[in-house]
């Protein structure tokens, strides 16, 4: 069985398809989604759909691109996350992180927003998911100062300096269908070297289809190019990314296990 470790199933153009999805996911073998919170507004929605399906399961948390005006004018605070994070199918915190290519300085509302999510991890106990975008320095020593420690990076792209400091703080590195991008040469050599018990598989979808829908709508059915294509890079059967990807997503969102 696969599972998608990071998925938007509850943004619109998604959800309209949900039956066609679930049908797809089964046909594919991916028994599992993870359905990642990006903004509170939308939190009703993602918590009907995920307690409406075993197969799915939440976070909870705010992207680091969404400014104020997309939760109607509303920062998040601690005990926004903490309260929702009770629920029996809230199993990580995030996505949270810094993005320092989609919004430009001052952005310490941002790294402030980052800091609370791990606070927010660290009192849970629940894991973070990280999203990081041309901010390598900041985001690690963020996660040093605030003692972050385990999640996914989530989507990864960066170097594999990045991705070592990361796995030393206690993180998995998540993989999208980029590397499966005939331009994604640095990042199919991170996909080599990642440690097999380090490795998640997600789609990100609605963005991100892997090859050959690059372009086309993305759904967690498609998580299965992704392990196919780490699997041809690394030379080993499919079935090993398939096993692996799948025992450190119960691992690290061990929450599922218990609800
Ligand atoms: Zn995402």
């Amino acid at each position: 069985m696969y599972v998608d470790s990071h998925c938007h199933l509850n943004f619109p153009a998604l959800q309209a398809q949900l039956p066609d999805i679930l049908t797809r996911m089964q046909a594919a073998n991916v028994g599992h989604a993870l359905v990642v919170s990006v903004n509170l507004r939308d939190w009703p929605g993602l918590i009907a759909l995920v307690e409406s399906q075993p197969c799915l399961h939440a976070s909870v948390g705010v992207h680091p691109d969404n400014d104020a005006e997309d939760d109607d004018g509303a920062e998040p605070v601690l005990d926004d996350l903490l309260q929702r994070a009770v629920h029996p199918k809230v199993v990580a915190i995030g996505e949270t992180g810094l993005d320092y290519y989609r919004l430009a300085e001052p952005l310490d509302w941002q790294r402030a927003r980052f800091r609370m999510h791990i606070q927010a991890s660290r009192q849970t106990g629940l894991p973070l998911i990280i999203h990081t975008r041309a901010a390598v320095a900041d985001t690690i020593r963020l996660m040093r100062e605030e003692h972050a420690d385990h999640g996914v990076m989530h989507c990864f792209t960066e170097t594999w300096e990045m991705a070592r400091d990361a796995m030393d703080l206690g993180f998995y590195i998540s993989f999208s269908g980029i590397v499966t991008f005939k331009s994604a040469v640095d990042l199919q050599q991170v996909a080599q070297k990642v440690p097999l018990d380090r490795l998640l598989i997600e789609t990100d979808s609605p963005y991100l289809a892997p090859v050959p829908y690059r372009g086309k709508l993305n759904d967690p059915s498609k998580v299965i190019h992704v392990a196919e294509k780490i699997a041809e890079l690394r030379g080993v059967p499919v079935s090993v990314i398939e096993q692996a990807s799948t025992d450190n997503y119960f691992r690290l969102f061990s929450k599922i296990n218990h609800a």
